[in-house]
């Protein structure tokens, strides 16, 4: 299932993605509210898109899966527990939740219940960021991972300020990364793994591997009971391709889509194509935020109706156990 085929990316480097035009409104409640989706999904009549039972078995790799890396990971023949709970908690957001953390232009979250902490994006400010963890209880030290989505700034900017205070992880980039963001992580002391085809990171979370030209940009997906969850930072590349080739990447249907979809400049009708293209790729439920646009994030809202979750800075997503 996993194509194995290198590709050398262009390097790109630019200042950031499409500049902040209008930041969305803070909703009404402040406080931290953790978005409950483990409940059955209410659709009327049994329909086919219903969650797949949960994967318990071990994914492997295929033994001629050696990424470029210089840091080896997890090997994932071994025996696994399917995580007992799995929060996905956004560090850094454009789009406000909860009032007592700073907004600012940029995507990052953390993922919680795998066998390490992932944080996947930084932000564009470090600073920003550790004061966002800290006022949410989170402690920098215990992120093992971290995961580059695509090299603009206000995913990749807070990065050096992270590694200052934690330079024991592994930093899982896209191979077309510019050589000054690698040399950041080398200089911090972090292991890093150049990412340009699907690889599994640790045992239940994966890459899409790089996609997209000229930005190029990798995609979290992760394997819960309830089926797969795919994080995006931008979505450069398009967030139904991303999608896609989430699905080429783990089996499974796609439970939910959270992160940044990249419609701010989008026309109503190229919205409405990107909605009926993830509805034909069986996401479930949807929770845009970051560079959506305000009118996409609507769209997607009146699309998804109780499918649809509202994201934002400080929102927590919980994923039980069980379905
Ligand atoms: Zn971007
Ligand atoms: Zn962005």
């Amino acid at each position: 299932m996993r194509g194995r085929f290198w590709l050398i990316g262009l390097c790109v480097w630019m200042v950031g993605c499409a500049p902040p035009r209008i930041l969305t409104t803070p909703s009404p409640t402040q406080t931290a509210t953790k978005t409950e989706i483990v409940s059955p999904t209410a659709t009327a009549t049994g329909a086919p898109s219903s969650p797949a039972p949960p994967t318990l078995a071990p994914t492997t790799v295929p033994p001629t899966a050696t990424p470029n890396v210089t840091f080896t990971a997890t090997p994932e023949t071994q025996p696994m527990e399917i995580n007992t709970m799995l929060t996905i908690t956004v560090l850094y957001d454009n789009v406000a939740h909860d009032a007592r953390l700073q907004t600012d232009w940029g995507f990052a979250c953390l993922i919680e219940g795998l066998e390490q902490p992932l944080l996947f994006d930084t932000g564009g400010n470090g600073d920003i960021l550790l004061r966002n963890m800290h006022a949410l209880g989170v402690d920098p030290q215990t992120v093992r991972t971290v995961v580059l989505s695509h090299a603009h700034g206000d995913h990749t900017g807070g990065l050096a300020t992270f590694l200052a205070k934690n330079p024991d992880v592994a930093v899982y980039l896209p191979q077309s990364f510019p050589a000054n963001i690698k040399e950041t992580v080398r200089r911090a002391g972090a292991a890093f793994v150049e990412v340009s085809e699907p690889t599994a990171i640790v045992i239940d979370a994966h890459t899409t591997g790089e996609l997209g030209s000229p930005i190029r940009e990798q995609a979290l997906v992760l394997e819960t009971p309830h089926g797969l969850v795919v994080i995006t930072g931008c979505a450069h590349p398009g967030i139904a391709v991303l999608v896609r080739q989430a699905r080429a990447t783990v089996a499974g249907d796609v439970y939910l889509v959270l992160g940044g979809f990249h419609l701010g400049e989008a026309s109503a009708a190229q919205i409405a194509t990107t909605i009926a293209e993830l509805r034909e790729l069986g996401v479930q439920h949807i929770a845009p935020s970051h560079c959506t646009g305000d009118a996409a994030r609507r769209a997607f809202a009146e699309a998804f109706g109780q499918d649809y979750r509202e994201s934002g800075l400080g929102q927590i997503f919980v994923l039980g156990a069980e379905k």
